[in-house]
């Protein structure tokens, strides 16, 4: 499936759109958006500044959004 993200960062304000393709098939989108939140290890950074986004799961929910395309 694929999988859409809008991020807008705090930090720089800048507005990012892409796109990626993942295997997750059983997963749904809100499941991947967690499983990436709780994924620590891999910080997730804006390509712009390289902020970090998921500092904390409000900060994350405010800046990153992700809808799913079958
Ligand atoms: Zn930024």
């Amino acid at each position: 499936m694929k999988l859409n993200y809008t991020i807008d960062c705090r930090h720089c304000g800048s507005h990012t759109e892409y796109s990626a393709t993942v295997y997750y098939r059983t997963l749904s989108a809100e499941e991947v958006e967690r499983k990436m939140h709780i994924d620590t290890e891999c910080a997730m950074r804006c390509p712009v500044c390289r902020y970090r986004l998921n500092t904390t799961e409000a900060d994350f929910r405010s800046q990153v959004h992700i809808t799913r395309e079958a």
